[in-house]
């Protein structure tokens, strides 16, 4: 407990911060009502009540001080007291509810959105992090003033970081470095901007920190007296020709230098230009003529002029730069720029933001696309890949982000699914994706993720990625991934095919593939152009070339066939595939509209069953392989519309088939749900080949494999088990 001493010092100093307040909004706002600044001091001095900062002093403090660089910035009152209550739902028992039925929905929109932000995880030390954060903010900032409240923030904890400890110091100041200041940067908002550079540099590179402060001391006093005797030249000549302009002299700030030392890779000793002029003229025209006067006085340094004010950057930054030589050869750099222009500089989208009151409506929409755009266009200055970049403005509402169980971001497009998610970890965590569960809840793999999203993948080692993955992923980076490992592994499948096919065109000629030698092999892949053996096989496999020829390259010449052997007709291929690619009687029941007699067999993406609507693509060297309809492949494959065929169930009712097929239910994982499942596909007669339950946090994703008669069958034990209380929800798997 505080002592009564204590409180009523916590009183005064927190009571005289607040008059100060309200002093600054009336001063820079003087119509505004003060009323909810006033009603929300008195809520966060309720709630902070008996809190302390790490440097003692009461709580309260930092809201006050946060509240005081709003009004600096001449944030309305909305934001002022936003910016008083903002720590008020993270640090005390305070609801965004409470806020919301005190403060309407402004402040409490506000209010959570800051809360938000500051429950992100930034500690990851890759670059790309950063850039996760600034899209984050976009997601959540559909005010501007979460964000600046959030910048005004981190501003009062850098000023007051020193009573932390050192790893606390580090962790902070480093996320101001990487990620606060570059977004005031962003923002345009150059005066806090240049605080926070400072503040942290200091704690994150104290050494150099050291040094570059110390070279500026040590110049301090020669270098103000050059500047002096130049501010003088240059106002003379500017009152002479009738110009009203200021003219200022500064020192460089301290990380700027510094960044200038990194960049030119020079010593501290060796910086010439460590002071700067800047000139504020009253109109755009004069701003080129003082231009014009300074090079009349000092010779400038070719290559130095810049005309950010024809070509402003892309956080609205104008001004013009120069750098000129005095007769002693002694260099220094100067801007010039409008009142208007200056401002922008300094405070970038708050100055903006100031001239328009009044609801949050169109104009804060307005200010949102302005700040996107902002944040686009900085983003990639020095980013090659322009084009691609500017591209991507169109494409950034079509972001989600979701977020590991730990914390860090993860960004990817509308409508990912947690595959995406999961090869955005890491391929090997997409190869082997078998679930994924949601906030805690077990969901299909399809599932279309929402900002927001709290993801776990679950894994199973040795799980293969599927062709059907292709359909519902969105990322290009997990489509790439998918499609690279079925390539390697449909290589690996034709060079199977191959060698069957070698194997039985040699049997013809009582031939084991086994005598054939790898020299042979070798010299006939070399005939084809081709590096390897396997590449030869693959080519088989690939129906490039015929096993026949193949083979008679390889036999000795004369070798006669032996009479055609049962099943030769059809050709290899038929038993051949059957056997490889796992075909069965079943197969006969689809026929090819006019060629009774092609190979077919069913499409082990999407395993059509009787029912379904179904398309036959002939393919190289393995028959007609029919898809469903609805099967993702299909799609896929009709850029080679010609190879595209018409097939159906044949009407075969004597040889009753059935074909297995995986569902998976995703269910509640409480007693008698498995005897449920069961008891519904036991009713429709149906047998069941495999069973296999995962669960997890009272969740169950439960995996059978069912004799299907038809479509008709499945989707009554589909429709049934659906019914069954607990179950969220049942998927077919394309793949058994
Ligand atoms: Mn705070």
């Amino acid at each position: 407990m505080a002592t009564l001493r204590q409180q009523i010092a916590t009183t005064a100093l927190t009571v005289t911060k607040f008059r100060e307040l309200l002093k600054r909004v009336k001063a820079n706002r003087p119509t505004d009502d003060l009323e909810l600044i006033r009603k929300a001091y008195d809520f966060s001095q309720k709630h902070h009540a008996g809190q302390t900062r790490a440097s003692g002093e009461p709580y309260l403090v930092h809201p006050l001080e946060v509240a005081l660089v709003l009004a600096e910035m001449k944030m309305d009152p909305v934001a002022i007291a936003a910016g008083l209550l903002h720590d008020s739902v993270e640090d005390t028992s305070v609801t965004v509810v409470d806020i919301r039925k005190e403060f309407g929905e402004q402040v409490a929109h506000i209010v959570e959105g800051v809360t938000k932000i500051s429950k992100i995880d930034f500690a990851t030390r890759e670059e790309a992090q950063a850039e996760n954060l600034r899209k984050m903010m976009l997601a959540m900032v559909d005010d501007i003033r979460v964000v600046l409240i959030k910048l005004a923030d981190r501003l009062h904890n850098m000023r007051t970081l020193e009573h932390l400890d050192p790893e606390r110091q580090q962790k902070i100041a480093k996320e101001t470095l990487e990620i606060f200041a570059p977004i005031a940067h962003r923002l345009g908002m150059g005066k806090i901007r240049g605080e926070l550079e400072d503040l942290g540099f200091r704690y994150v590179d104290p050494i150099a920190y050291q040094q570059v402060r110390e070279a500026v001391e040590a110049r301090r006093k020669p270098g103000e007296a050059f500047l002096s005797k130049v501010q003088q030249v240059l106002s003379d000549k500017l009152h002479e020709a009738g110009i009203t302009a200021k003219v200022e002299s500064r020192i460089k700030r301290v990380y700027s230098i510094h960044r200038k030392l990194v960049r030119q890779r020079i010593a501290v000793d060796q910086v010439y230009d460590l002071f700067a002029m800047r000139v504020i003229t009253q109109s755009l025209q004069d701003c080129y003529a003082v231009l014009g006067i300074i090079h009349n006085v000092w010779r400038p340094v070719p290559g130095r002029i810049k005309d950010f004010i024809a070509m402003p950057r892309p956080n609205f930054y104008q001004s013009l730069h120069t750098s000129v030589i005095t007769s002693d050869g002694t260099p220094f750099e100067i801007q010039i720029r409008t009142e208007e222009m200056h401002k922008m500089a300094e405070e970038g989208i708050a100055a903006h933001w100031k001239y328009k009151d009044g609801p949050v409506s169109a104009q804060d929409e307005q200010r949102l696309a302005w700040l996107r755009q902002v944040v686009e266009w900085q983003r990639d200055v020095s980013d090659p890949n322009e084009f691609l970049s500017t591209l991507k403005i169109d494409l950034y509402p079509e972001e989600v982000y979701t977020f590991t169980p730990k914390g860090k971001v993860v960004v990817l497009p509308r409508e990912a699914t947690p595959i995406d998610f999961a090869y955005s970890i890491h391929t090997e965590v997409g190869h082997s994706c078998v679930g994924a569960k949601v906030n805690g809840r077990m969901v299909p793999l399809r599932h279309k993720l929402h900002s927001g999203d709290i993801v776990e993948i679950l894994t199973q080692p040795g799980h293969k990625p599927s062709r059907d993955w292709l359909a519902i992923v969105k990322s290009s980076r997990s489509r790439n991934k998918i499609k690279h490992w079925l390539n390697l592994h449909q290589r690996e499948r034709a060079i199977e095919i191959g060698r069957k096919l070698i194997e039985k065109e040699a049997r013809k000629y009582h031939i084991a593939l086994k005598e054939l030698k790898d020299d042979e092999l070798q010299r006939v892949a070399s005939d084809y152009g081709l590096g390897r053996p396997d590449d030869l096989m693959a080519g088989i496999g690939y129906g490039k070339y015929s096993a026949r020829q193949v083979l008679a390259k390889l036999i000795p010449s004369g070798s006669e066939p032996l009479a055609e052997a049962e099943g030769a007709k059809t050709g290899g291929i038929a038993s051949v595939v059957r056997r490889v690619f796992g075909g069965d009687q079943n197969n006969n029941a689809i026929r090819v509209k006019g060629h009774g007699d092609l190979l077919v067999y069913r499409a082990r993406c999407c395993n059509p069953i009787r029912g379904e609507t179904v398309v036959g693509y002939v393919t190289r060297g393995k028959g007609v392989a029919v898809h469903a309809q609805n099967c993702p492949n299909v799609l896929n494959l009709m850029y080679e519309p010609e190879r595209r065929i018409d097939v159906e169930w044949a009407h075969d009712d004597t040889t009753p088939a059935s074909y297995p097929v995986k569902l998976t239910v995703f269910c509640d994982d409480r007693f008698g749900m498995l005897k449920q499942i069961t008891a519904v596909i036991s009713d429709s007669k149906t047998n069941i080949r495999n069973i296999e339950a995962r669960t997890a946090n009272a969740q169950a994703n439960i995996d059978i494999v069912l004799d299907i008669a038809d479509l008709k069958h499945l989707e009554n034990i589909i429709n049934g088990v659906r019914k069954i209380p607990g179950v969220h929800d049942v998927q077919r798997l394309q793949k058994i």
